[in-house]
């Protein structure tokens, strides 16, 4: 008589969207299978020819680079030498150039926060998604296939098929839209009626070759007012200038402003490209008046500067079907708050434990999958509410005031970041890894 084959069958996963949430979630997904289980089969399907790696440069708070060096992408990006160290966020007056606050990324012996310790990275979004992808590689059950444009998404008791626009179609026991704020996951499936809203301010990024002091070849470059990373806070908007090499020979400015919404996407997207445009209206916002003349240079300087309007999407809405699951901007869209990329890595660490444990607890023989979709719902929730408020405020903060409001926002800006700052430090110290997760 032969024995009945015992051994799990590998979970089959889809994933639509190859950005920074799909890539670091089919990490996740693989890190954190139980070892009783074969490796699940994930294939994620993104809409461009290949990743797009353009976009301005993002910080990785300790808590995101914790994440990343578990899934094993820390390392691809330190030995490509990508990003630039980042100990403190400083913030400026950019009327007077004085430094008002700091928010800390040193610790309490400028190793860093939590233990291993990690201190902050400002990296391209292009760079960061380049080590996750080096990652992705050495890892033979995910596959990435790319120019796939999906049409339709069905479930029901068996699994799920998607549809694409040249007519193929592919099945899984699961799928996770990844596939950002305008996610087709979302729209077509999940929850069709929540639409993105644009939030007012958009964010005008490009980089900038840093001058040097005189045209001889080993003349020093021209001094910063800042260490690695400035937020200049100015009445019609917050300016950063950062480094984001470690060469720093460049210099990141993106300028957070409120602008009027624009109807359409291809009329976003034409006001995106007119990068003079954008020029003559950050100059106009954040060179005049500036007492740093560093800060009407860099503005000159930058190139392929692009002006990127910020969606949001409400702060409760669907998060799942019994098949499907939203994870990052797809779910939970929201402002700047200084953690989005952070937020991203932990939504994927935590999705993949609750799956894990699922998986351990029987799968689908003991439970449908959507126990464990409610499970990473309820543990998830309260942070990313707490965020979204926070992203609240930063937009009430880049929205054009007068000088009187001017004023009252660079008082309360150190309070606030005395006020807050336990309440950050924890979220850099904390490890979605290992925490508790009442499942
Ligand atoms: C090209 C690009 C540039 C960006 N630049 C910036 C920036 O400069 N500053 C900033 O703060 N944020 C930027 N973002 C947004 C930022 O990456 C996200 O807010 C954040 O990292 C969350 O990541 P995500 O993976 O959830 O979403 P995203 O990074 O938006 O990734 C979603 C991915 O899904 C793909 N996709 C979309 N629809 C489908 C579909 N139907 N099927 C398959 N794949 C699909 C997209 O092409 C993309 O690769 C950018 C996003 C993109 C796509």
């Amino acid at each position: 008589m032969i024995a009945p084959n015992t051994t799990p069958q590998p979970l089959n996963i889809i994933i639509l969207g190859g950005g920074i949430a799909g890539l670091t979630t089919a990490l996740a997904l693989t890190k954190y299978a139980p070892s009783t289980h074969p490796p699940p089969s994930i294939t994620i399907y993104e809409i461009r020819p290949q990743p797009a790696t353009i976009g301005g440069a993002v910080n990785l708070t300790p808590n995101a680079l914790r994440l990343l060096s578990h899934l094993g992408a820390l390392d691809e990006i330190r030995a490509r030498h990508y990003g630039k160290e980042c100990l403190a966020v400083e913030v400026f007056d950019l009327y007077s150039n004085a430094k008002l606050a700091e928010s800390s990324f040193r610790g309490p012996d400028g190793k860093g926060l939590g233990n291993p310790p990690f201190t902050a990275l400002r990296i391209t979004r292009g760079e960061s998604l380049k080590g996750v992808l080096a990652a992705i590689e050495k890892h033979p059950n995910i596959r990435l296939v790319c120019g796939k444009k999906t049409v339709d998404i069905k479930e029901d008791e068996r699994g799920v098929d998607i549809t694409f626009e040249d007519g193929e179609s592919a099945s899984a026991d699961i799928l996770i839209g990844c596939d950002g704020i305008h996610s087709v996951t979302r729209l077509k499936h999940v929850e069709p009626g929540r639409k993105s809203v644009y939030s007012g301010i958009c964010n005008a990024f490009g980089f900038a070759p840093r001058r040097k002091t005189s045209s001889s070849p080993d003349a020093p470059f021209e001094p910063t007012h800042f260490e690695t990373t400035a937020m200049n806070f100015a009445r019609r908007g917050i300016l950063l200038t950062s480094f984001h090499n470690e060469a720093q020979d460049s210099i990141y400015v993106g300028g957070l402003m409120q602008v009027p919404s624009i109807a359409s996407r291809d009329g976003w997207k034409a006001a995106g490209a007119d990068a003079e445009n954008t020029r003559n209206d950050m100059l106009e916002r954040f060179a005049a008046g500036a007492a740093n003349s560093l800060i009407r240079t860099v503005i000159q300087d930058a190139q392929d500067l692009y002006l990127w309007p910020i969606f949001t999407l409400s702060k409760a809405g669907k998060w799942a079907t019994d098949r499907v699951v939203l994870i990052g901007d797809a779910a939970h869209a929201m402002p700047p708050q200084g953690e989005s990329t952070g937020i991203v890595f932990e939504d994927g660490v935590l999705f993949a434990r609750c799956l894990a444990r699922w998986m351990e607890k029987g799968g689908e023989k003991m439970a449908p999958v959507k126990e464990a979709f409610d499970a990473y719902e309820k543990l998830r929730r309260a942070r990313i509410e707490t965020a979204y408020d926070e992203s609240q405020s930063v937009v009430k903060t880049v929205l054009d005031a007068g000088w009187l409001g001017h004023k009252i926002k660079l008082n309360v800006i150190p309070w606030y970041l005395w006020w807050t700052r336990g309440y950050r430090e924890a979220h850099f110290i904390e490890d979605v890894t290992s925490c508790e997760l009442g499942y």
